[in-house]
């Protein structure tokens, strides 16, 4: 009996590089928002304001919400 077997990946492609590869814009926008405010002390403060803080998290609310109207157009 015949089993299927997925064929392996070629080396390099998406999917062996995934985890070490590029990450997605909205991803990395987030990383780098997330990086900042675990090194800011406004960002960790609740009674601060930080505007590098809030300008990197509109720039991921930006990304994302392009990503999504993309998804949705279904490209
Ligand atoms: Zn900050």
């Amino acid at each position: 009996m015949d089993e299927r077997r997925d064929p392996e990946p070629p080396t390099g492609s998406r999917q062996a590089s995934a985890g070490r590869g590029k990450l997605s814009p909205p991803t990395a926008a987030w990383n780098v928002y997330v990086q900042h405010c675990r090194s800011c002390k406004p960002c960790k403060d609740i009674d601060q304001a930080c505007p590098d803080g809030a300008r990197l998290y509109e720039l991921w609310q930006g990304i994302a919400a392009r990503a999504l109207r993309s998804i949705a157009r279904g490209a």
